[in-house]
């Protein structure tokens, strides 16, 4: 079958090549365990059941995951051994299972769905860096009723250059704002976990404050106070090849990141998460071991 999942649109049968993403017909992860790193409504106390998959259809130049993403560092994995382990992650007290970059794998998600059925009562989330086809997002919203979705650049200039997506506002926009019509307001539980809803994290870049004000500007203009929770984060660091970019090897200043947070509090938006410069070291980063995937 030919692979037009993403916006990439490859058009490959990755039974027998790879596309963008370098992933193959079947799963790869890297782990798959309690992770504490995300945000309250998110990690809550007991932590999101996290799967981090191999390869990636973005791949920026500063990512830092570029193991796993761009290097598909991993381990192979099946439907039947996945929802196993997303079962035992319930088990362990997850509040949702967290699926970090997998729109090359939905087909293979919704198998492993199935096989769980009904054990599995803990929402999903598809944690992805907004580059998505609306028409991908519509197919699978029925397994996600939380979309995690990045809004990383507006600018094509920049996002041909770290992306090598110059249309990716123009397609990320498109599908946030089909995951909001699809999933609705955030919603929470007795504990303040979120159920339902669009997270949407935006990343303060070196150099790219006009960018960050003009994805504010956009958000202001498309949302209302209480229709998305926003994540604005400074944990910026320059690992992956940004040192073979010099205007983003360093990180955020807390001028560029506070003068963002103000404008997005102007906007008015219930719900904002914001981090101090200190979230900006590799411990976030966890360790690629395999942990809940390898045999
Ligand atoms: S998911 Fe991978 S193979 Fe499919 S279109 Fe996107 S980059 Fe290409």
């Amino acid at each position: 079958m030919k692979c037009t999942l993403c916006p990439r649109a490859c058009g490959v049968d990755r039974a027998v090549t790879r596309g963008f993403c370098g992933a193959g017909e079947g799963l790869r992860a890297a782990r798959a365990a309690l992770h504490f790193g995300e945000e309250p409504c998110i990690s809550g106390v007991r932590g999101s059941g996290t799967v981090f998959f191999s390869g990636c259809h973005l791949r920026c130049v500063f990512c830092q995951n570029s193991e796993i993403s761009a290097g598909n560092h991993g381990w192979e994995t099946t439907p039947e051994k996945l929802s196993a382990r997303l079962l035992a992650l319930q088990d362990a007290g997850a509040h949702n299972i967290n699926f970090v970059t997998a729109t090359h794998y939905y087909p293979a998600i919704r198998q492993t769905l199935a096989l769980a059925g009904d054990r599995l009562r803990i929402p999903c989330i598809s944690n992805t860096g907004g580059y998505e086809r609306e028409e991908t997002v519509a197919e699978y919203a029925d397994l996600f009723p939380i979309w995690m979705p990045d809004l990383k650049f507006c600018s094509s200039f920049l996002s041909a250059r770290y992306l090598s997506a110059p249309d990716y506002f123009e397609k990320a926009s498109r599908a946030i704002l089909c995951m909001r019509q699809l999933s609705g307001p955030p919603v929470y539980n007795n504990e303040g976990i979120l159920t339902s809803g669009v997270l949407l994290r935006h990343l303060v870049m070196p150099g790219a404050r006009a960018d960050s004000l003009a994805i504010v500007d956009w958000l202001g203009a498309n949302f209302g106070p209480e229709d998305i929770v926003i994540s604005l984060m400074s944990q910026y660091l320059p690992l992956g090849r940004a040192s073979e970019y010099p205007e983003i090897n360093r990180r955020v200043t807390t001028y560029e990141y506070r003068t963002v947070e103000n404008a997005l509090a102007e906007k008015g938006f219930r719900t904002v998460y914001t981090q101090s410069r200190q979230s900006a070291t590799a411990e976030y980063v966890p360790a690629w071991n395999g942990e809940g995937i390898r045999p």
